[in-house]
């Protein structure tokens, strides 16, 4: 590093023109054509989330208005005319850049409102940014709505927000509204990149992926973090130095997890956890990276196209492993629970991994059960069947509620002998039966054969008074209470992978009662030891 004061890249590479805005095109592109048609409203709203690009964007708009080298307002400010440097240095006192957080009673826009009405000193246009707008009290945006129905000819707002629905509708009927976006990982990429080459710096891909993802979208934080990373290394910067900087919890750590949790080593898992809170570190932002980690691991087992995730080789050699021991099915569980989890943090990871996980569940529905094929195995169950093997991946994928707390890891040798045989289709026997005990008559091993003979759906070819014929018959008339109970349990354990078919005729109500104990079973203690 020099010797002279370091400045921070966010400032020193501060855009300061529209084509320098990044990841904004919609909006830069937009402003451009209105400035050079003349067509100058007299507010604007910008709504993102935080460090990406409203501010900078409003002093373009500034400099785009007041710039000395045309008569007009330009889509190319100059940036060397004495108003250009002087906005970009936030010295212009005609361009009036107001915290709305700590100026937000109703002086501070009165005081506006009278400020306004002097024509600007050395531009055309008074500009007024007021940054986290939303934070106005209710009596001051009354005072500024007045200004902003009759403002004077030379007055222009930029109302600059994170918080949208905060903004009372009477304002932002009055402004034209700009949203920004986050900011894809590539062009973040992009843009660091091109800092690096400038500043005569080095860094690997990956390394910079892994600032992007952090930065989830805001380029004010991707060059924050550069800044620490430039201040950390010494010469070129690489994928481990991210993690040491940020903090990020080793992936060895999840490795970790992830083996215990295949191998149902509950000490394992628990040491994992005791060591990331020994180790100081917030466990919110551990499930955080859990869910980040679970993520590359669905991606592994559901796409074919590694370079989604840009990871160093070796580190997606061992997620594939792992992601292949899992299999989808399961890992879309618990990318679902870990961002339910995650979901208290209000991240946008944890939103996006949600969201993803529910379209590859959509879209491959025919791994969904419906109720109604419980039901009809239920019946076949009580009328001295039993329930057919259920599909490996499935079975293993379950999710243990705490009403049945870890029973579910100790099957019945009934179970085990079942889980034994082929798969057929996919309905989960192994976990909730536990719940379904008081259906099955007492039966001897051998019985088991009969699994083979269990009809597939819609075969009807049980002869009357069959049990296979009373499984079918249960699809037409509504399930007995204790039907209905068992059957609750099973959604509940289940929860998005059991579905119950539109067509059905006799509703099964699935409510999930608030109070667990409503279902719980007779007899269910005892099993326990
Ligand atoms: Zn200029």
């Amino acid at each position: 590093m020099s010797q002279k004061t370091y400045t921070a890249l966010a400032r020193k590479w501060r855009p300061q023109g529209f084509d320098e805005v990044v990841g904004q095109e919609h909006i830069t592109r937009t402003l451009r054509n209105a400035l050079a048609s003349g067509r100058i409203h007299h507010a604007y709203l910008f709504l993102g989330s935080r460090g990406i690009g409203k501010t900078t964007t409003a002093r373009i708009l500034a400099k785009a208005l007041n710039c000395l080298s045309s008569e007009a307002p330009t889509p190319d400010p100059c940036g060397t005319c004495e108003n250009c440097r002087a906005i970009a240095a936030g010295n212009c006192i005609d361009v009036i850049e107001i915290d709305g957080a700590s100026n937000n009673g109703v002086e501070h826009a009165r005081e506006i409102r009278e400020n306004v009405r002097m024509v600007p000193t050395s531009g055309r246009y008074k500009v007024y940014i007021i940054d986290e707008v939303h934070q106005l009290s209710s009596g001051a945006f009354n005072a500024l709505l007045k200004t902003l129905e009759e403002p004077p000819p030379h007055a222009v707002f930029v109302l600059a927000t994170t918080e949208a629905h905060k903004i009372p509708a009477t304002i932002i009927s009055r402004c034209q509204r700009y949203d920004f976006r986050r900011v894809s990982a590539s062009k973040i990429v992009e843009l660091l990149r091109r800092i690096l080459d400038q500043e005569g710096l080095r860094a690997s891909d990956d390394a910079l992926y892994a600032i992007a993802r952090a930065a989830e979208g805001g380029i004010r934080d991707a060059e924050s973090i550069l800044d620490q990373l430039i201040a950390y290394c010494g010469g070129e910067i690489t994928y481990r130095d991210v993690f040491d900087v940020l903090g990020l919890v080793d992936w060895a750590v999840f490795h970790r997890l992830c083996d215990a949790m295949l191998s149902g080593d509950v000490a394992g898992l628990l040491g994992v956890v005791e060591d990331v809170v020994a180790a100081g570190k917030d466990l919110g932002y551990f499930v955080e990276e859990l869910l980040r980690y679970f993520r590359n691991l669905l991606v592994c087992a559901t796409s074919p196209n590694p370079a989604l995730l840009h990871l160093p080789e070796e580190d997606f050699a061992e997620l594939r492993a792992r992601a292949g021991r899992f299999g989808a099915v399961r890992l879309m569980r618990i990318v679902e629970q870990l961002a339910g989890l995650a979901g208290n943090y209000d991240s946008l990871l944890a939103q996006r991994t949600a969201l993803e996980a529910m379209l590859i569940r959509i879209s491959r529905g025919v791994e969904e059960v419906s109720l109604d094929t419980v039901l009809e195995k239920l019946v076949l169950l009580s009328e001295g069947g039993s329930l057919p093997p259920a599909s490996a991946e499935v079975n293993r994928e379950v999710p243990r509620s705490p009403v049945e707390g870890g029973r579910s890891g100790h099957p019945t040798e009934r179970n085990r002998a079942r889980a034994e045989t082929t798969p057929r289709e996919p309905v989960p026997s192994q976990t909730h039966s536990a719940g379904i005990q008081q259906f099955q008559p007492a039966r001897s091993n051998e019985e088991a054969s009969f699994d083979r003979k269990v009809p597939e759906r819609g075969a009807g070819k049980g002869v009357a008074g069959s049990p296979e014929k009373t499984g079918l018959a249960a699809r037409e008339r509504p399930p007995t209470p204790e039907e209905q109970t068992a059957l609750k349990k099973v959604f509940e354990l289940f929860g998005g992978m059991v579905v119950e078919l539109p067509e059905r005729k006799a509703r099964i109500q699935m409510a999930v009662a608030e109070d667990t104990e409503d279902t719980e079973f007779p007899g269910e203690d005892e099993q326990e030891d």
